[in-house]
């Protein structure tokens, strides 16, 4: 997501004269697009923020500006840490950018504008300057209404938006049109878009689109993924045979006390009858260990529910504390070092997970959306599977947005290797 709305502002800012730069010493212009999901990532940031202030010192004119969940969260506060800062602005005033930093330029006055959290996104019109040349991030919702009462985002992001179909239509085909091959719609739950057409409506709208040779989305929230979605995917042209399915964690206790409002036994049921629709469906989640109040009955209990749903890939994160969600008031915080110890053990078990439903597929040939060379080595180029795997083969004639048959030969946790055939 933050990918994506840094693409919009880069959009915005060229309209008004600025180029990207990776050069801090010679940049006008110094912009952090702020997450404040965990802990780490808050830490991570103030720490950047920190560092830039020899810039400013070097340049005295550079501008510094902070948006995103973070400058949204901490408003005054951030600048009161980091008076460097010449502007904040918060996630419901992204699209006024260009004319923040315009304003800035000519009056040279300290800005902080954290209002309207829930307001209208009002960069729209403005192309975004997009990483990459594949695969395109278009948002087709912003803020969240669920309230998991761990999680930062509703507070910080506001409350749930769509955009219109004809926009997100638009947008894709425009995308398709200048050489982009995979599209992935985003909204912090996509299942309830709510733009004058249901989601999987949507989906179909987005897959008949000329070109388009993949189609992803995230995030699915468990509590409403539709059979109607399961139906869409099952006989869509290009929707790529890969859920996201978030579960956060395995026992009922712990699901009811983070509000996810299902239940082991209904996400198990959600997972037979995606997997019955589309037998070759690759499924990751999102795992949180260490909620308050977890017992190791229920960790266990978690380590049980992995071995029966066998997710290809889990993002595991430790729960971080966040000031203002109804969990961080909650008694029986889980020491850290337990949380340390059980993140590792839920790992190891995925891992061994992942490892085993990857070695099916050795030796099998897969569809493989080709990237580019690899960081280390440019003679290796990378790309996904349809599954969304990540593939390493040897650099032989094919190009960039090429879709190759790749015949796999060696299997890891984390990746495949193989050889063009
Ligand atoms: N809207 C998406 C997720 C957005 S946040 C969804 O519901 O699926 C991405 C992930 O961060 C979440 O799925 C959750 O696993 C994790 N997360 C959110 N708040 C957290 C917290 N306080 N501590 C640790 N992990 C958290
Ligand atoms: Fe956070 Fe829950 Fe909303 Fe996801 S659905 S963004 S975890 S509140």
């Amino acid at each position: 997501m933050n990918v994506a709305e840094s693409e919009r502002m880069a959009g915005q800012l060229q309209k008004i004269g600025y180029t990207l730069t990776e050069d801090f010493e010679t940049a006008d212009l110094i912009l952090f697009n702020t997450c404040c999901v965990r802990a780490t990532a808050e830490d991570k940031i103030y720490g950047k923020i920190g560092e830039i202030k020899k810039y400013k010192r070097l340049n005295p004119a550079l501008i510094i500006g902070v948006v995103g969940c973070l400058a949204q969260k901490d408003g005054e506060n951030l600048i009161k840490h980091a008076p460097h800062v010449d502007f904040i602005l918060g996630t419901g005033r992204r699209g006024e950018l260009a004319k923040v930093v315009q304003d800035f330029e000519s009056k040279r006055r300290q800005f902080v504008d954290t209002s309207n959290v829930s307001g209208l996104i009002d960069d729209e019109n403005i192309l975004p300057i997009r990483a990459g040349s594949v695969s395109a991030f278009v948002p087709i919702m912003y803020g969240c209404n669920n309230f998991c009462t761990y999680c930062i985002v509703p507070h910080v992001r506001g409350r749930e938006r769509s955009r219109i179909p004809a926009e997100i239509i638009s947008e894709v085909t425009e995308t398709v049109n200048a050489g982009f091959k995979e599209i992935t719609l985003l909204g912090q739950n996509v299942n309830s878009y709510n733009g004058g057409k249901t989601f999987p409506e949507l989906l179909r709208d987005v897959d008949k689109i000329d070109g388009l040779q993949r189609l992803r989305f995230m995030t699915s929230h468990p509590k409403d993924l539709s059979d109607d979605l399961i139906s869409a995917m099952a006989h869509g042209k290009n929707i790529c045979e890969h859920i996201h399915l978030p579960v956060q964690y395995g026992s009922n206790k712990i699901l009811q006390k983070m509000n996810r409002v299902y239940t082991v036994e209904s996400y198990l049921e959600l997972v037979k009858k995606i997997r019955a629709a589309i037998p070759n469906i690759s499924l990751t989640t999102d795992l949180i260990v260490g909620f308050p109040g977890e017992t190791d009955e229920d960790f266990q209990a978690t380590l049980k529910f992995l071995q029966e749903v066998q997710f290809d890939m889990a993002f595991t994160f430790i729960y971080s504390k966040r000031t203002g969600t109804p969990a961080a008031t909650f008694e029986n915080q889980v020491e850290e070092n337990l949380k340390h110890a059980r993140l590792d053990e839920l790992m190891k078990l995925q891992n061994k997970i992942s490892l085993e439903k990857n070695l099916k597929l050795d030796g099998a040939t897969v569809e493989v959306l080709v990237e580019g060379a690899s960081k280390t080595d440019k003679n290796i180029f990378t790309g996904r599977t349809r599954q969304n795997k990540l593939v390493l083969f040897p650099h032989e004639s094919e190009n960039v947005g090429d879709i190759v048959n790749v015949k796999i030969n060696q299997v890891q946790t984390w990746l495949f290797k193989g050889q063009i055939v």
